[in-house]
């Protein structure tokens, strides 16, 4: 039996860590010293850091822990990492905790961020998807293009409905107050909301997601959906087709308060 532990950091970060009672891996550690701490109170050997992405916010505390830990770092061919590290794209594997991850690549946020999915953890698929897909939303797109994004989130938009989505923010009730604005009628939505209000309420994460959830409520999983694509062409009535509908929606929310 495997533990998946979301780790606290900074505002709304989270480093997710998955161990088996004596051996662990952990996944965009932006900071050492909560890891470090986890790893103390739970008598643990870190032995493998996947990287989806360069940001100083996934990548802050890998230089202490590898050297601290000697663990095996894992990420991003085509990205500036710290050194040394294995590098992976797309139909790599990477095997830890006798559990086999294959990497996809989902370029938009940055141009070369990879995802980690593997088929069976407890009985359920598990996806580590980075700053790429957020419950209720995704990466703001700061490397690549709204075409880019649309095929990446396509992409993990078809892993099997149960697959449990670790993504590395806390931006939840955020990204539903966006999600509502667009999605007016999606009762479905309006429910997730509460119960995700009533989880922050108590302290709780709100994540790990599913597919098959996001699949319900999140706008930029729906862009082919008629209430979308109705909110994209209020805001740019030239937005006629998938990629023009998602960068609209995609606009939106950046200029959303
Ligand atoms: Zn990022």
């Amino acid at each position: 039996m495997l533990t998946l532990i979301p780790i606290p950091a900074f505002a709304d970060n989270y480093l997710w860590l998955l161990h088996d009672g004596q051996q662990a891996l952990v996944v965009d550690p932006g900071d050492a010293e909560p890891v470090q701490r986890v790893l103390q109170q739970n008598n643990l050997q870190l032995l493998a850091i996947l990287v989806t992405h360069h940001h100083a916010d996934h990548t802050g505390g890998v230089n202490t822990l590898r050297d601290e830990t000697g663990a095996t770092v894992y990420g991003p061919a085509t990205e500036h990492i710290p050194t040394p590290y294995a590098p992976l794209k797309e139909g790599d594997n990477v095997n830890a905790l006798g559990l086999n991850f294959h990497i996809i690549d989902v370029p938009g946020h940055t141009s070369g961020h990879i995802a980690y999915y593997t088929p069976d953890i407890n009985g359920r698929p598990l996806l580590f998807c980075g700053d790429t897909l957020f419950s209720g939303g995704c990466g703001r797109l700061f490397e690549g293009t709204p075409a880019q994004m649309l095929a990446s989130l396509d992409k993990l938009a078809v892993l099997p409905g149960n697959t449990a989505v670790c993504c590395t923010h806390e931006y939840t009730l955020s990204n539903l107050r966006f999600a509502v604005a667009v999605d007016p009628d999606n009762q479905t939505l309006a429910a997730y909301q509460m119960h995700c209000e009533n989880l922050r309420r108590q302290g709780q994460p709100t994540l790990p997601t599913s597919i098959a959830q996001e699949l319900l409520i999140n706008p930029f999983l729906r862009t082919r959906q008629s209430a979308l694509i109705s909110s994209a062409r209020h805001f740019d009535a030239a937005a006629y087709d998938d990629v023009s509908v998602f960068a609209a929606i995609r606009q939106l929310k950046n200029k959303f308060k």
